[in-house]
């Protein structure tokens, strides 16, 4: 059994096969066969290990006559390695002595000394690990057909390990099939993570080097609450996680049975909790949670799960869904935020133009250098809002001048659709996304002319603090407790207080129980959470007093670390809800 600590960025636990992708490609549907067909397997084994000689050896041929005798020399090694009778006996053994299978077999002898190669000392060997991971995986080819295994084609149920999952294939994961994830790299808000939470999967992230650790096929257990990882768990472990598994349904079923009361404090100020959404189908998760309309409609998601643009009518069928499903409870639609970490397909020469995608062309940047683009979407909200309340908001906005210039897109998308002679509404609120500093440190200026604000905190602790939101090796330094941050986010509410403007808070940083009486304290009067969250915001706040917040605020502005801050505000948290948590259930 081995543990393995990472971020933890979805809650929850779970446990199953896994399914390794990136080194591994293919799928190990069998860790075990039965007794009685262990002869026939290790022929199948044999005559795949023949077939793999054979292809190694062609490729050594070829080589040599097209590239010279030291260039075939590499196949030549390759070939050694898997005709030796020595790795042909461990496989045998394996498969013999436990019942593997033999694709489950070879995969761990080959994961055995990928390992052992790495942990050399000596670097170029290190790399010659890659060699090995290719025999493996050619053995696997051999043994299991071509089929590289789609994650969105998924038939049994899985963990699905990787170094790493781009959003778009994490928005393709089946998931009914997908127990839980995990990555070596990523970040606690790295969109990714943030798919994780939407799609309700398990999942840790950041968890460094650990695939050659296992096999396809292997049992692990993702603990999304702790940020842990166990692998070939023994049987007492496993029972401990499948009751913890339990009482988890048996809280949330609790908080379900009270998602109808309003979230209002115990001294009657009513604090709005509304939800994240990255996909039309998440509305009834949050209806179902007790949410007061959309905060955050993070439509970029659109392009992510295509292969092709969408259209007017593909964006405006998305949105009359999330309109009909909202029932008449706001929505805020914001518009495209491609870039960074959300390439679709077909953008992928974004990803390759700067050293510094987050600070590249992204976001509502994107949208005004493309301007079909931006329109398209534009003309699409406008129709949708004809059947709902839809308000439409705008991403990573950093100067008055790219406000502006937005807003007169606007205008000239609202004369198209006059001179088209289509239903619109053109009258919906508009606001921005307050993720950059420069625009928090212009709050006031900012106010005098948008309909709100909606502060972003998961880019905004990124640019404030200059951390990666999705580069684990400076994880310790994204906190959402920082001193900065407080800071921004009080400038931020008191200019949105100063013009009466209303302000949310959208980011990550409002799924997070702990801050929940900071916000609250701050004068933040309407939040916006990832779904999951939605039950347990609402229970907090009804727990608490606006005094006692207050308080809670005011004491932590005086303190100058974030590690501090956050101690004080996990231990009021405790302090204002002590029945809310099972001690054994980490916030
Ligand atoms: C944010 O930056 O806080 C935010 C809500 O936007 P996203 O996570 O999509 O970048
Ligand atoms: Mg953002």
């Amino acid at each position: 059994m081995l543990v393995k600590r990472g971020i933890a960025v979805s809650p929850g636990v779970n446990f199953g096969p896994a399914l390794i992708l990136g080194t591994e490609d293919f799928r190990i549907p069998r860790q075990f066969v039965s007794v009685n067909v262990i002869e026939t397997e290790i022929a199948r084994l044999k005559s795949a290990l023949d077939a793999v000689c054979e292809e190694i050896a062609e490729n050594e041929r070829l080589a040599s006559d097209k590239l010279g005798e030291q260039y075939g020399a590499i196949f030549a090694a390759h070939l050694q390695m898997v005709s030796s009778p020595r790795l042909r006996e461990e496989i045998e053994t394996l498969i013999r002595e436990k019942c593997y299978s033999p694709e489950h077999a070879s995969s761990r002898v080959f994961r055995r000394y990928t390992k052992l190669v790495q942990h050399l000392g000596d670097n170029y060997l290190a790399e010659r690990a890659s060699d090995i991971i290719d025999l493996e995986k050619r053995l696997l080819k051999q043994l299991l057909g071509e089929k590289r295994e789609e994650l969105s084609n998924l038939t049994t149920p899985i963990i699905v390990l990787a170094n790493n999952l781009t959003p778009s294939e994490t928005a393709g994961l089946a998931k009914e099939f997908v127990l839980g994830f995990a990555t070596e790299v990523g970040g606690r808000t790295s969109h990714t993570s943030i798919l994780a939470g939407a799609l309700e999967i398990p999942a840790v992230v950041g968890l460094g080097d650990f695939l050659s650790d296992i096999s396809g096929g292997d049992m692990v257990i993702v603990d999304g609450n702790n940020g842990e990882i166990i692998i070939d768990p023994d049987e007492e472990t496993l029972a401990k996680y499948k009751d913890t598994g339990e009482r988890q349904r048996s809280m949330a079923a609790r908080l379900a049975a009270r998602r109808k009361i309003r979230s209002e404090t115990k001294d009657g100020t009513r604090i709005h909790v509304m939800g994240n959404i990255e996909f039309p189908n998440e509305v009834e998760h949050c209806r179902e949670r007790g949410a007061d309309g959309i905060g955050l409609y993070r439509t970029e998601f659109l392009y992510l799960q295509s292969n092709t643009e969408p259209t007017e009518e593909v964006h405006y069928d998305a949105y009359c869904r999330v309109v009909q499903a909202a029932k008449n409870r706001p929505i805020v639609i914001r518009t495209l935020d491609l870039g960074a970490d959300k390439i679709p397909r077909g953008y992928r020469h974004l990803a390759k133009e700067g050293m510094n995608p987050a600070l590249g062309l992204r976001s509502v940047r994107l949208s005004l250098r493309d301007l079909p683009l931006f329109k398209t979407q534009l003309r699409a909200i406008f129709r949708a809002a004809v059947h709902g309340d839809v308000r439409i908001m705008f991403p990573l906005i950093s100067t008055l001048l790219e406000w502006r210039q937005a807003k007169m897109i606007v205008g000239d998308v609202l004369e198209d659709l006059e001179e088209r002679g289509v239903d619109f509404n053109p009258n919906i609120p508009i606001g921005m996304m307050v993720e950059v500093p420069a625009a928090a440190l212009l709050a006031e200026e900012f106010a005098e002319e948008v309909d709100f604000f909606s502060i972003g905190t998961n880019d905004l602790i990124q640019y404030t603090l200059a951390v990666d939101r999705s580069d684990p090796a400076v994880s310790p330094l994204y906190n959402s407790s920082d001193p900065s941050i407080l800071r921004l986010i009080k400038m931020v509410v008191e200019a949105a207080h100063k013009k009466n403007i209303p302000v949310t808070v959208c980011g990550q940083m409002s799924s997070d129980l702990k801050s929940i009486p900071l916000l609250a304290g701050l004068g933040i009067r309407q939040i916006s959470a990832t779904p999951l969250a939605i039950p347990e915001v609402k229970e907090v706040i009804r727990h608490l007093t606006i005094e006692r917040a207050e308080e809670i605020a005011a004491h932590a502005m005086t303190i100058d670390v974030a590690r501090d801050v956050e101690s004080y505000l996990r231990g009021e948290l405790y302090k204002i809800c002590p029945d809310l948590f099972d001690e054994e259930l980490p916030l």
